[in-house]
């Protein structure tokens, strides 16, 4: 990819009112625009970014069985009449609630269980058609009264949801731990440390959840959690009486972090409320034992940049990059440098490696060096009169620079 042709270009200043380090850096660096608050533009960067997110989600996901759909956005109210959340004064915080002219009501998804469970209504289904777990990426709607933590906190945000149905509450449970684990591997090949947390169910349901939560400073949340892995809770649920772990006795402590998933068991209260059953055995209606499932690919993204950043820009996990190679030509004016340039950006792509070349001539080297270090590609290679037949290689995360030829290159990334 030609970064002449690339948009936008960086900017040099912070956006106004911007507080979070993710909203700095990836406006500045041409990742996402903000339309107002709580709402993104997922800009070509950006974008590259999510999708590399996405598809660690669908790789372990598809291992666990579960089949990718797409669901409506806007749902009319009759379905969620039916599971007595549109009246639920909770839910109506945050649900977006919409009239058309002929006066119908609907309201924009904020989740998709009632949603999945009308699906699910419409195929008279037997013991023998379960489990079914299917998932989605779709955007989510939520009125968000504080919006504040950049692209961590969206009024409109992507989230991944997936939703699964049993024959009875120990194949729910088996399949919950299945994807609990199945999170646990999607973190880590992101390059997050996470930590599971108990958490209540908020207006999805009374039974514990457990939540996925990145320590940080910028984060929202507040855990208390034993330093010995055995004991974590969020501050909603948590009794402040509790001042020594229940497992090790250890001290327990707090600390700043961000939810980036959460899992719900849900039970069978949907399937009792919206009246949906699988017919068992005897062939007798029985209530479907339900789950679902989160994680907000968006929310993802900022977090990544809250970790991984230095005061000159983010610094990308290999595994999520837009481009694993920033490639910077310099004196580009001189035909035989220009064309070694050329050259080494034509071979990157035949061994398939993603390279973004900066091949502007009219920038500065200390422009395009700071560009570099604001975008965060994992690897910088310049190419410049000063280099003669090597290529100056430099990794995003390390100080030092090495001299290279292009098959040492090739090894190292
Ligand atoms: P929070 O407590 O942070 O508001 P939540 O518990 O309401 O989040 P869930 O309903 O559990 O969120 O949604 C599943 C996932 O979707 C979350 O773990 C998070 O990654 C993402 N998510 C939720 N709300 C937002 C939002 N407003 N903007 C971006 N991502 C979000
Ligand atoms: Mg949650």
């Amino acid at each position: 990819m030609l970064y002449s042709n690339y948009f936008p270009k960086t900017q040099k200043q912070d956006p106004t009112s911007a507080e979070a380090v993710n909203h700095k850096y990836l406006v500045r660096a041409g990742f996402i625009d903000q339309l107002m608050s709580g709402s993104w533009t997922l800009l070509p960067f950006g974008q590259r970014v999510i999708q590399k997110i996405n598809q660690i989600i669908r790789e372990e996901l598809n291992q666990t069985g579960a089949l990718e759909m797409a669901l409506p956005l806007l749902h009319p109210k009759e379905i969620w009449a039916r599971s007595g959340r549109w009246d639920d004064l909770k839910v109506d915080e945050i649900m977006y609630k919409l009239k058309d002219k002929n006066d119908r009501e609907y309201c924009l998804s904020f989740t998709h269980e009632e949603i999945v469970m009308d699906l699910l209504g419409k195929h008279n289904l037997s013991y023998k058609d379960l489990p079914i777990k299917l998932y989605q990426f779709s955007t989510k709607f939520r009125n968000e009264l504080r919006a504040k933590s950049g692209i961590m906190r969206g009024r409109e945000f992507l989230m991944k949801d997936l939703y699964s149905a049993h024959t009875s509450e120990e194949d729910m449970l088996k399949y919950y731990e299945e994807v609990k684990k199945s999170y646990l591997e999607i973190f880590k090949r992101i390059g997050l440390d996470v930590y599971v947390v108990e958490a209540a169910g908020g207006v999805f349901t009374d039974r514990n959840t457990h939540e996925f939560q990145v320590f940080n400073p910028a984060g929202e949340d507040t855990i208390y959690y034993c330093e010995n892995g055995d004991f974590a809770e969020n501050e909603e649920i948590y009794d402040p009486k509790l001042t020594k772990c229940p497992v090790c006795g250890a001290e327990i402590k707090t600390i700043k972090s961000t939810e980036v998933g959460n899992i719900f068991p849900l039970g069978t209260k949907y399937s009792q409320k919206m009246e949906v059953y699988y017919k068992d055995e005897n062939g007798e209606n029985q209530p479907i034992w339900f789950a679902s499932y989160g994680i907000g690919p968006t929310r993802v993204m900022g977090i990544l940049v809250e970790v991984f950043h230095d005061d000159k820009g983010i610094i990308w996990p290999e595994a999520v990059a837009p481009f694993k190679v920033h490639l910077v030509g310099l004196d580009l004016a001189d035909q035989a440098i220009k064309s070694k340039v050329e050259k080494t950006y034509k071979l990157l792509q035949v061994e398939g490696i993603e390279v973004l070349y900066d091949d502007r001539q009219d920038i500065s080297p200390g422009e395009k060096f700071a560009d570099a270090d604001l975008i965060g590609l994992p690897y910088r290679v310049v190419i410049s009169k000063r280099t003669g037949d090597k290529l100056e290689v430099k990794r995003r995360d390390k100080k030092d620079t090495e001299f290279l030829n292009f098959e040492q290159l090739l090894k190292r990334i």
